[in-house]
């Protein structure tokens, strides 16, 4: 495997499998929330909040039946936009990809999409090609490793203080990070 995490691939990596899938839920960011979190994670941070996705195997086949799932929950008024997690889904961008791409085409851009990653935007930047598109069709991700030392539980929507809170279409446009809510969000 390479060592630097750039170089990993999707197409590489991923078995387009998904551990779990959680409609209305209000921890995965803003609002009322459906939650998908598909396999497969090789950063392998020590402390991990979700070990088991970890695995590239672990869980069930993405489906199209989840896919229309995932948009009748959407369409529910008093929800406000689905959340990826994982494992890592810039590593899964075979499922990630195209169910955003529904999202966009059923609700355009009137439901948000959040998205956690073990990726910094750095290294989103220099990432392959399918990354950049997962970017292009969401609006925030919370970035870098859970780092066990820099821990706190007190932090809104992270488990550690090297992680931010990412407005991805004002930082693509402006071409450097702009933190979401102007960083407001401690
Ligand atoms: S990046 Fe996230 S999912 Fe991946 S090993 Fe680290 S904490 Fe777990």
């Amino acid at each position: 495997m390479p060592v630097n995490p750039v170089e990993w691939t999707s197409e590489r990596f991923s078995k387009n499998y998904v551990a779990d899938y959680k409609p209305y839920n209000f921890v995965d960011g803003e609002g009322v929330r459906c939650s998908i979190y598909v396999s497969g994670c090789p950063f392998a941070c020590r402390g991990c909040y979700n070990k088991a996705a970890q695995d590239f195997n672990y869980g069930s086949p993405y489906s199209r039946e989840l896919e229309s799932q995932i948009i009748k929950d959407l369409s529910a008024d008093y929800c406000q936009g689905l959340t990826l997690l994982g494992g890592e889904p810039f590593l899964n961008t075979g499922v990630t990809v195209p169910l955003c791409e529904e999202v966009r085409e059923s609700f355009g851009w009137s439901k948000d999409i959040w998205s956690w990653t073990g990726y910094t935007w750095d290294e989103l930047m220099e990432g392959t090609e399918d990354k950049r598109r997962l970017l292009e069709l969401i609006d925030v991700v919370v970035d870098g490793r859970f780092e066990q030392d820099k821990m706190n539980l007190n932090l809104a929507f992270r488990g550690s203080s090297n992680q931010r809170i990412i407005d991805v279409q004002a930082s693509l446009k402006s071409g450097e990070v702009v933190l979401w809510n102007e960083g407001d969000y401690y």
